[in-house]
């Protein structure tokens, strides 16, 4: 490097820099060069970090004190990170300053951050027989092996459910609606009984987004959401969040994720804040078109039963409309008993608009074939009879989305 790197004129002229060597200013030129105040945008800049600097010693060793103020390292959080957390709390609990949010890098890790950040070995768990397949899974298995005792048990059936609780029962999970089959449960009536027993009552929250459901101002300890679904809205990340009214047991699952290590990007960060931006607008017209969808099923021959929370067959209806103020997009039907499972398989096959596909929430039609009997080992009184299907519904226009199903309902004909 020559002298002249040293009259760089995009960097400021302190003594300190004009002292560096080309290959220094490569490291900490942009590092010192401040941009002029005064910029504002409408977007949240994206903060990347695993290091954070202190201006001392004495400030480094005041990292972990007890106001939690100071930036400490790039997995517990950066202005980016704690952005998203300060929305997600205002959505699901208002402006409870109680309130914490933590992220975690997907909605199934940021279930199971709940089941590890409140349960020890010698505790219980209570879980609903139609939770979300992967909270099943780890309720039954990796609980167990950590020494938790799980049972299962019916949203609807809340007699049985107040006997099913043990001196140990340390946490309640709920999900309303329900996965794949959308039974909506009483959430006060179970938060009284939680109350009574000393439990935490956690609600997956994810099928109602936050906006059509307000799960603290109906009992709930801890909500879930998969922002993979709502927030994110377009079906290109994951991200997941854990809230908290209350902030002493925030701080315990803050706790738990940050001794776990788990972190999220920024990147991801402000795609899910600029999802947030338009989900409520988005819900909005889902429910309309999601309701004429199911609507349409219910009017065919060759389906027995809509489960959807806003029509009347799905069961907890009435508690849906007691407590929800609206519906989202996604919803199961279960074909007439004489269809087989392969000719489902047809029906699904046939889509063309529909795309065959986990997850949801984002802005394309997706459909997929189910087998509630199956995971949650039904007795004969409670199984479903006929095949099912779960749609998605997305953003595109409802009379395609009809004619698809129609000449995909033409096909099933064929077969039969
Ligand atoms: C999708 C989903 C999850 C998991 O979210 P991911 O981000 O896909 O891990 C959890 N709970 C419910 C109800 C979901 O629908």
């Amino acid at each position: 490097m020559t002298t002249t790197d040293k009259c760089h004129p995009e960097i400021p002229k302190s003594n300190k820099i004009n002292d560096w060597h080309g290959d220094t200013y490569l490291v900490h030129g942009q590092l010192a060069w401040q941009p002029r105040p005064g910029f504002v945008s409408l977007s949240t800049p994206v903060h990347r970090a695993s290091t954070v600097l202190f201006d001392s010693c004495a400030a480094f060793y005041r990292r972990h004190d007890q106001t939690g103020e100071a930036w400490v390292y790039g997995t517990v959080g950066t202005p980016t990170t704690k952005t998203l957390e300060h929305q997600i709390s205002l959505s699901e609990a208002g402006h409870c300053e109680q309130a914490d949010t933590c992220l975690t890098p997907s909605g199934l890790a940021a279930v199971t951050l709940v089941y590890l950040s409140l349960l020890s070995a010698g505790d219980h768990v209570l879980v609903p027989n139609n939770v979300y397949d992967p909270s099943r899974f780890f309720a039954s298995s990796f609980c167990k092996r950590m020494g938790i005792e799980t049972s299962f048990y019916d949203p609807l059936d809340l007699a049985v459910l107040a006997e099913k609780f043990q001196s140990n029962t340390r946490l309640i999970w709920v999900e309303s609606p329900g996965s794949l089959t959308f039974e909506v449960a009483d959430l006060p009536a179970i938060a009284t009984l939680a109350r009574q027993q000393n439990a935490y009552v956690a609600i997956d929250n994810t099928w109602s987004g936050g906006i059509f459901f307000k799960a603290f101002q109906f009992g709930a300890d801890v909500s879930v959401q998969a922002l993979t679904k709502y927030h994110g809205g377009h079906g290109d990340l994951v991200m997941g969040s854990v809230t908290c009214l209350d902030s002493a047991l925030a701080q315990q699952v803050r706790h738990t994720r940050d001794t776990l290590g788990i972190a999220v990007s920024g990147d991801d960060c402000v795609l899910i804040l600029r999802g947030m931006q338009t989900m409520a607008l988005r819900l909005r017209y889902l429910e309309t078109a999601t309701l004429e969808v199911a609507r349409w099923l219910s009017g065919r021959s060759e389906v027995a039963r809509v489960l959807h929370p806003a029509l009347p067959d799905c069961l907890g209806h009435a508690v849906w409309k007691r407590d929800f103020s609206g519906s989202s997009s996604v919803f199961s039907f279960e074909f007439a008993p004489h269809y087989s499972a392969q000719q489902r398989d047809v029906f699904v096959d046939a889509l063309r608009l529909f795309g065959i596909g986990a997850s949801w929430g984002g802005t394309a039609s997706l459909a997929l074939p189910i087998n509630p009997n199956k995971t949650r080992m039904l007795t004969a009184s409670k199984a479903f009879a006929g095949p099912l299907v779960r749609l998605n519904i997305g953003l595109e226009h409802i009379p395609d989305l009809l004619a698809d199903l129609e000449q995909a309902m033409l096909s099933l004909q064929k077969t039969s």
